[in-house]
Order: C-alpha cells, then sequence, then structure tokens
C-alpha cells in the first residue's frame, strides 16, 4: 500500500534563524540574523541585516546545512 504524505499546511518553509548582537553598519538597525543559505558553493553560515539586507558576515558551514551530521561532531 503506498504511502501518501499530506501537502504542507505552511505557505513557506523556513530555515532557523538567530538573532545576533549588534547594529548593522548600514543602516544602524538592531536587527542582525544568522541563518544557513545554500549558495553554488555549499552551504554558508551568514549573518544578515534583516532590515536592508546587509551582509556581515559569509563563512563556509556545515556540508548539509542544517542537517548535522554525527561526523560534523568527531
Ligand atoms: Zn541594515
Amino acid at each position: 500500500m503506498p504511502v501518501h504524505f499530506r501537502r504542507p499546511t505552511d505557505r513557506h518553509l523556513f530555515v532557523e534563524r538567530t538573532q545576533v548582537d549588534g547594529d548593522c553598519p548600514a543602516c544602524r538597525r538592531h536587527e542582525l540574523h544568522r541563518y544557513p543559505v545554500l549558495c553554488e558553493d555549499g552551504w554558508f553560515d551568514v549573518v544578515k541585516c534583516a532590515h536592508c539586507l546587509t551582509s556581515i558576515s559569509r563563512q563556509p558551514g556545515p556540508k548539509l546545512g542544517p542537517v548535522e551530521l554525527l561526523s560534523d561532531f568527531l
């Protein structure tokens, strides 16, 4: 018997965003968020201003982004 998955009820998919301390150098707002993004080079952990989207930092993240591998903890 086939298993059917129901349509997601959420309209959008979200990655977890965490608030970061500090002010945006461009617009001076206290709205910095850290979250994973997928680029052609793989996953990156970025910190961006939620208001004007200025990039504060961009570091290579875990290989599979939000998916955590046990090997990443070795
Ligand atoms: Zn800003």
